[in-house]
């Protein structure tokens, strides 16, 4: 079957445009009143932003530097859209990394160009493979695929139209331990049930949703892979390793905010412990890392992995340290309302408890450093 895919073409000018005309100008507005920005998603689509990591589909590379970049511009302005865009990305890493035809060809393309949205509800099941909590999405075999029950506490990038990748858990006959599927699900599907949910203390443009499952049938041609942990094993080190354009942009944003104010507060914000310059050096010296592991992220063995669970423990570390220097160095102007060291500080505070949480992260390394 031909998977050749149109997939948009990446414009770093178009990149450009949207995050500062349309997204910067708007940030405010997404975190006061939570607001989706469901257009500028979409532009960034146009803009190429969701296809170069799935370039082994078109039978190039996996360029998960560029998409990184790209989101790391897009978080400098706004977390909750880079966040958004790293759903998105992942959305299209697992069925791009996937053997489904049928979702190469049928949604993949439109997932590239940001035609279609959505994210990953993930965080359970990985937690769950971690044994850290149990497995809330049940599925039961029946004629043509799978039947499932459960509730996904958060799904974001989630509209009525979406799509999004999760895993359930199948008794196996004779067996304690249940069988672990893969798949796609439609937003739109029988039996699925969309919940906003707003109430936290940043993120709220997310459009995040809880997602009730009511005996949703998942069609055979929706799995991705079925037993899933060897495809688990493949997908983590892309799926991980994406999250830190997140911590990457936050990180440069807090930068450029200390700077705006050597002028009037250098004097006595040089003797503040932290300056500028050392943020931007450990933020200089993750990239280097980063764009390094981006260039093998189907590297299944276990020191790659570790070496991008150190990266991205590194990059939650350093978007909440830079965030809080900026605030220290912004002192009461960004402290007040509408003040963007406050929004930086509450939304780096995400990267490390987005999952793999921080304490996930090191349970993680703690495991494979024996
Ligand atoms: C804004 C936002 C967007 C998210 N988007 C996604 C997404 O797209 N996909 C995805 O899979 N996950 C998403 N998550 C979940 C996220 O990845 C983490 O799983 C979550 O932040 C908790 O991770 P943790 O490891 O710190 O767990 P912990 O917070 O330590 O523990 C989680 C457990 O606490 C329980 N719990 C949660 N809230 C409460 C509460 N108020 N009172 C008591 N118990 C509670 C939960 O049921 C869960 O079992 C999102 C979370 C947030 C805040």
């Amino acid at each position: 079957m031909n998977v050749v895919a149109p997939f948009t073409l990446y414009d770093a000018a178009g990149i450009e445009r949207v995050s500062a005309q349309m997204l910067a100008p708007m940030a405010r507005r997404i975190d006061d009143e939570r607001h989706y920005a469901e257009d500028v998603m979409r532009a960034y689509g146009a803009a190429g932003a969701y296809a170069t990591h799935l370039g082994g589909v078109q039978g190039g590379e996996a360029d998960l530097g560029t998409a990184i970049l790209a989101m790391a511009r897009t978080s400098e302005e706004c977390l909750s859209t880079g966040f958004c865009v790293w759903c998105q990305d992942t959305l299209g890493w697992y069925i791009a990394s996937s053997g489904n035809d049928f979702l190469k060809t049928e949604i993949l393309p439109r997932v590239a160009r940001g035609e279609a949205l959505g994210g990953t509800g993930m965080s359970n099941p990985m937690k769950a493979m971690g044994e850290i909590e149990p497995m809330r999405l049940k599925g039961e075999r029946v004629d043509g695929g799978y039947r499932i029950r459960g509730v996904l506490p958060w799904v974001s990038n989630l509209v009525e139209d979406g799509y999004f990748g999760t895993m359930f858990h199948v008794a196996e006959e004779g067996s304690d331990s249940p069988r672990r599927v893969m798949a796609i699900v439609h937003a739109g599907w029988e039996g699925i049930r969309l919940k906003l949910d707003h109430d936290f203390v940043a993120m709220g443009g997310t459009a995040t949703c809880n997602v009730q499952f009511r005996d949703v049938f998942v069609p055979d041609a929706y799995v991705l892979a079925d037993p899933a942990p060897a495809f688990v094993r493949r997908i983590r080190p892309g799926f991980t390793l994406l999250q830190c354009g997140m911590a990457l942009g936050i990180a440069r944003k807090c930068v450029e905010l200390m700077r705006q104010v050597e002028g009037p507060l250098g004097h006595v914000n040089r003797y503040l412990e932290k300056q500028p310059a050392d943020i931007e050096a450990a933020l200089d010296s993750l990239t280097a890392e980063v764009m390094e592991l981006a260039k093998t992220p189907y590297d299944e063995s276990d020191a790659f992995y570790l070496r991008v669970l150190r990266a991205r423990l590194a990059g939650s570390e350093l978007a909440v340290e830079a965030a809080h220097w900026a605030q220290l160095h912004c002192g009461a102007r960004g402290y007040v309302s509408h003040g963007a060291a406050q929004r930086r500080l509450r939304e780096a505070y995400f990267v490390a408890i987005v999952t793999p949480a921080t304490k996930h992260l090191r349970k993680l390394i703690a495991e494979l450093e024996g």
